[in-house]
């Protein structure tokens, strides 16, 4: 996916802030944060969003999911809690083609969705 932003950053073309790799992904700071912590977890292949998974996709997303826990304790503003978000579409607001989840914290960020 020769535009894709994301994985122009996995490959290393274009710099991130890389917090954690591994085979499946790779978590970095956003680079417009909504938060005081604010990451992006995305994962190493590339599909526009959460409805183009199968049964591969879906399983190396859920290896992703199982290292939130190590990565949010590893960061100390993360102890009271955190967000996970998912965009799918213009209408959710996404802007980056390339699956990724959000991990807001490190305040409160209040105790509604949006
Ligand atoms: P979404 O709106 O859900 O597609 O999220 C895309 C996110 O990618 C936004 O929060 C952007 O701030 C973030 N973003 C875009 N370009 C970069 C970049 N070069 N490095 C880090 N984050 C980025
Ligand atoms: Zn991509």
């Amino acid at each position: 996916m020769n535009d894709c932003i994301f994985c122009k950053i996995i490959s290393g073309e274009i710099p991130s802030e890389r917090i954690y790799e591994d085979d499946d992904m790779i978590v970095i700071k956003d680079i417009n944060p909504q938060a005081p912590v604010h990451l992006l977890m995305i994962p190493k292949e590339h599909y526009a969003d959460v409805t183009c998974l199968d049964g591969n996709r879906a399983a190396a997303l859920g290896r992703c999911l199982a290292k939130v826990k190590d990565i949010a304790e590893a960061i100390p503003q993360l102890k009271d809690g955190f967000r996970l978000i998912n965009n799918k579409g213009e209408s959710a607001g996404q802007t980056v083609s390339h699956m990724h989840v959000h991990i807001l914290g490190g305040a409160y960020i209040g105790d509604k969705l949006i």
